[in-house]
């Protein structure tokens, strides 16, 4: 059954996010060593938005990013711009208020940007709703919200909220990226840092900051222990569908979780969602989502993605130092956090401001999640190193060649891709995703194409293989 559907994949099915169709971007890279005031790494919605508010500052602003704008996390997200997210406010505790604050200031920083831009990414007003089997639960994230003044309403299993958002998330960067290009912001892309040091490092070049924004998802020359030690990172599997009823809402639902949200006649549904350390079978975990997919009519887009999920559920922003700023951490909601980081970052490079909620430095190791982290991380790894030199599928081969272990993709047109099976990260084996085809590592969530080059990191290198 599993290799009847997976077969099916090829004929039927872009394996992309629908938000890449029709991607269209003019790309410079750096050509030389440069010198700048901040340096943002990450193309994003954090590291364009951290741009966007310093503006016309008196700063000189460089962005550099490692593939193109917005093709990491944010083009493979459902991009619904929303506070209500699952059960997050009985989670916070003493700390929901806060957040919600900053959730709808951050709704209202997009929206308004988008307004004040004249920016076309089919921005729609839905109602969000969370499902919920217990309704004990609903009613209680209902009574927490309600007392900090927000309407929800309660009906049958799910609860609900207006004035969320949901929009094209590539057309929102692509317009913000023109508008950083006209107001003096300097983009490189295609552009990979390498090494931070005194100078920072990218493939070829060096540059010279005083600030340096840290907008890259999985930074992977900081927090070295960032995963398992604080948090860990959640895969989810997305799909879009052909479906002529598009309705007014967004949502999501816990055990199963499903996500859904309509753009335009399709309909982009999600399940998942897994700690990337577990399931591995990604031909069984795509299969499971065509299944029940494709009851809502024909699957036209199909992808993965994984975010970063923190111990305390809190994002990660602020400063590490006096002059390294970080932005990540989002919990699946980096739409509203992204956006968020942005401005807190910004604020942070002109005035100095201190946001304790989301301080980089505040106590994420001594919690209650961190061991079955560690466990799961290390099981990974120990997992993947066994595993090594057993056949994968008909296609995949697991290898050594003299002494390097390899990785081997054969096409449909019985060509090799020939990849070291060690992810230059933390050398964790790989593992075959062969229905994005992909070398993904199932320990930090790097994730590199079928010859080898990393599209997604913690690595910031490739895994090509040479021939000695
Ligand atoms: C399945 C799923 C669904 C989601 N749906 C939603 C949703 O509906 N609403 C919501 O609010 N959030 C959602 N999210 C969360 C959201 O997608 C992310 O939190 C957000 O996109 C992260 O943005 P970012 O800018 O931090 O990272 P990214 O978009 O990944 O940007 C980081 C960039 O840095 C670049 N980079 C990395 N390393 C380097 C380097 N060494 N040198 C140069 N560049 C580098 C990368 O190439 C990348 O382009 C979802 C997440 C998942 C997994």
């Amino acid at each position: 059954m599993t290799d009847i559907i997976h077969n099916n994949i090829g004929d039927r099915m872009k394996k992309q996010s629908i938000w890449m169709n029709e991607y269209k971007n003019k790309i410079n890279k750096l050509n030389k060593d440069i010198e700048c005031d901040v340096l943002i790494i990450g193309g994003g919605i954090t590291g364009l938005t951290t741009a966007y508010h310093l503006m016309n500052k008196n700063l000189k602003v460089v962005i550099v990013e490692k593939n193109q704008i917005g093709c990491g996390t944010t083009a493979k997200s459902t991009a619904k711009i929303t506070y209500l997210q699952d059960l997050i406010y009985t989670k916070l505790k003493d700390k929901a208020l806060p957040y919600l604050k900053y959730q709808l200031e951050a709704i209202n920083t997009i929206t308004k940007t988008i307004e004040k831009e004249n920016i076309d990414c089919d921005l729609e007003k839905v109602e969000s709703r969370v499902i919920n089997k217990n309704k004990d639960k609903l009613i209680k994230e209902k009574n927490i919200l309600e007392s900090f003044g927000i309407n929800v309403k309660l009906i049958n299993n799910y609860i609900k909220v207006d004035n969320t958002y949901v929009f094209h998330p590539i057309k929102y960067l692509l317009k913000l990226k023109e508008i950083l290009l006209k107001n003096n912001i300097e983009i490189y892309e295609k552009t990979n840092v390498i090494k931070i040091h005194d100078l920072i490092y990218t493939d070829k070049y060096k540059i010279k900051a005083k600030k340096i924004v840290l907008a890259c998802h999985y930074p992977f020359f900081l927090f070295p222990l960032l995963t398992p030690i604080h948090c860990y990172l959640e895969r989810s599997y997305i799909c879009s569908i052909k479906n002529k009823t598009n309705q007014n809402f967004s949502l999501i639902s816990n055990n199963p979780v499903i996500s859904m949200r309509y753009y335009k006649d399709n309909l982009i549904y999600l399940i998942g969602s897994h700690n990337i350390n577990n399931k591995y079978n990604e031909t069984k975990n795509f299969d499971k989502l065509i299944k029940q997919a494709s009851k809502f009519g024909k699957i036209e887009y199909i992808w993965s993605n994984h975010d970063i999920i923190t111990n305390d559920n809190l994002p990660i922003i602020g400063k590490i130092n006096n002059r390294l700023l970080i932005g990540t951490g989002y919990n699946t909601w980096g739409m509203t956090n992204g956006t968020l980081a942005g401005k807190i970052l910004s604020e942070i490079i002109l005035n100095d401001k201190y946001y304790e909620l989301f301080d980089p430095k505040r106590n994420l190791i001594f919690n209650i999640n961190n061991l079955a982290n560690i466990l799961s991380t290390s099981k990974a790894y120990i997992e993947n190193k066994i595993i090594l030199n057993k056949k994968w599928n008909k296609n995949v081969i697991f290898t050594k060649i003299n002494d390097d272990s390899v990785g081997i993709y054969i096409d449909n047109n019985k060509k090799k891709h020939i990849v070291y099976n060690k992810c230059p990260h933390l050398g964790c084996n790989l593992l075959f995703n062969d229905v994005e085809l992909t070398w993904d590592c199932p320990c930090h969530g790097s994730r590199f194409d079928i010859d080898g080059n990393c599209i997604m990191g913690p690595s910031c290198h490739n895994i090509k293989y040479k021939k000695q």
